[in-house]
């Protein structure tokens, strides 16, 4: 089955690609390079003829088609690194875990996306020398066609710089060559999938990659092409080239956390423009600007991580536009962080089930598992190659809720293809293209929603 033993023939001609950027170091001949693509992500490509097919791209790739048995998925891979210990509670939606906690991090808080557990850690780890250096985001708009990259932080007080989430493609291929030029240990924050390729990488070459010696993982819902901060910035009146400072998650702390709203500046004006989010719509749940990838990735939590940070989005957590966070730590040193600043009073936090933690994910979880055993099959049908995953193939028997998949993957499809087209124009045809998919999709959506029992007992309660 497998030809060739490179990342571009195996993931990225497969349209597999997330645009981690963890080949790119790891290939032994230097043949590698990253790129922005016309879809608005990261992919690699072969800049000379040298690649020699050891295939050391491949196997750190998250999305390799063909892994060996022992790191088949992520339950292999934790099996094998086995972080967690011995004891440890399980969940089938977010993996092993030694503590479940909602809340905030006082002095944080208000400047980050969530509850500002990140960056309190990030801070923490900095200060108390658990770590020399941490491998995190900022802005960075030198680059004719980049908002964000990853840096390396080794002074606390830069931190702040980094808080806040970042809807956007950033890569690590650059900073990770960098951290292995000194003799550091590192924390670095990533993506599910971005850490699913450190472990991979650390499995591969521990020697290598051992100085990352702690990861915290963000959940996530799925990445967002570049094109989605030039849409929503279009839409306050802002070109692509004319886009700074851009934040996605503006807190409107007098109504509920899911109530933010988009900013940017444009170049030469001071002032941000904002945009509520209420007006553009569902952004997440239809797939918008979303990398074929993710439809592929069942890890929506960072099950490979030390400590995995996300939304809290259940009451009365949900009603708090200041934000909190979900917590999941999955190592001794993670959990013991966590109980340290709850007892300096550093952090107001909440011990929580491990239903209620599902709770909080569960239209993610849906979509990523429920909507994956779909996807595989119908992968499978067409003859697409697809990676192994934990989730069985199986065809919907509900007629509505496969359309409902159908739709979004079709959304997808359609968003990236009409912005290329549009996202230059002066009178730009993008919502009149995209609106028979979406009104479709809005259709079976609601269809679907009167089937279920939620929805009435909702309606009844009069919420
Ligand atoms: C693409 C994406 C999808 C997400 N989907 C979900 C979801 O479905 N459910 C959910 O609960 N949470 C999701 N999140 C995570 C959530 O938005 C918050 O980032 C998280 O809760 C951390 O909040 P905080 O207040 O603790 O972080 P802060 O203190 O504000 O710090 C944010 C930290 O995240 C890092 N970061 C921000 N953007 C990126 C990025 N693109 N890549 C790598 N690191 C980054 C920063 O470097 C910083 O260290 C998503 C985040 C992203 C980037
Ligand atoms: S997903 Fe990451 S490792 Fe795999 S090909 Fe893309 S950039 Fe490389
Ligand atoms: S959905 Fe999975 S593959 Fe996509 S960005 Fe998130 S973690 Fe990575």
């Amino acid at each position: 089955m497998r030809k060739y033993n490179n990342v571009v023939k195996n993931v990225v001609d497969n349209n597999l690609c997330v645009g981690c950027g963890i080949c790119e170091p790891v290939c032994p001949t230097d043949s590698l390079k990253i790129k922005l693509n016309q879809d608005g992500t990261y992919e690699p490509y072969i800049e000379n003829n040298e690649c020699d097919e050891t295939g050391n791209c491949l196997k750190v790739c998250p999305f390799n088609p063909f892994p060996d048995e022992e790191v088949r998925t992520e339950d292999e891979i934790s099996d094998k690194i086995n972080i967690q210990g011995d004891h440890y509670g399980h969940s089938k939606a977010f993996g092993k875990y030694h503590s479940l906690h909602v809340g905030y991090a006082k002095t944080y808080r208000e400047e980050a996306s969530s509850g500002g557990i990140a960056t309190w850690l990030l801070k923490k780890m900095l200060r108390e020398k658990i770590v020399d250096a941490v491998i995190t985001t900022v802005e960075d708009t030198s680059l004719n066609n980049r908002l964000f990259r990853y840096k390396i932080i080794d002074n606390p007080e830069q931190l702040d710089l980094s808080s806040k989430t970042k809807y956007y493609p950033i890569e690590l291929s650059e900073v990770l060559r960098l951290s292995q030029n000194k003799q550091r240990n590192y924390a670095l924050i990533g993506l599910p999938c971005s850490i699913k390729a450190i472990r991979l990488a650390q499995i591969n070459d521990p020697e290598k990659w051992n100085h990352i010696i702690f990861t915290i993982s963000i959940f996530c819902g799925g990445l967002k092409s570049s094109f989605f901060t030039e849409y929503l910035a279009s839409k306050i009146g802002v070109k692509p080239n004319e886009i700074t400072k851009s934040q996605y998650r503006v807190k409107n702390i007098d109504s509920s956390a899911g109530d933010y709203s988009f900013s940017c500046t444009k170049k030469g004006e001071q002032n941000p423009r904002i945009l509520p989010m209420k007006e553009v719509g569902d952004m997440w749940g239809t797939g918008y600007f979303k990398p074929n990838a993710c439809d592929f990735c069942e890890d929506l939590s960072g099950e490979l991580a030390d400590i995995s940070l996300g939304d809290a989005w259940i009451p009365p957590y949900n009603q708090d536009g200041r934000g909190n966070s979900l917590i999941i730590t999955r190592t001794v040193l993670a959990k013991q962080l966590i109980s340290d600043g709850i007892a300096e009073k550093q952090l107001i936090c909440d011990v929580i089930t491990k239903n209620q933690a599902f709770l909080s994910q569960e239209g993610n979880y849906n979509h990523r598992r429920k909507g994956l055993s779909y996807r595989l099959k119908w992968a499978e049908k067409d003859n697409k190659i697809v990676p192994p995953k934990r989730t069985k193939k199986v065809f919907l028997e509900n007629p509505i809720k496969a359309k409902i998949f159908r739709l979004r993957q079709r959304i997808q499809n359609e968003s990236t293809f009409f912005w290329k087209m549009e996202r230059n124009k002066m009178e730009s045809n993008f919502e009149k293209n995209i609106s028979a998919t979406k009104k479709k999709l809005m259709f079976y959506t609601k269809l679907d929603h009167l089937f279920r029992k939620k929805y009435w007992i909702r309606k009844l309660k009069g919420k």
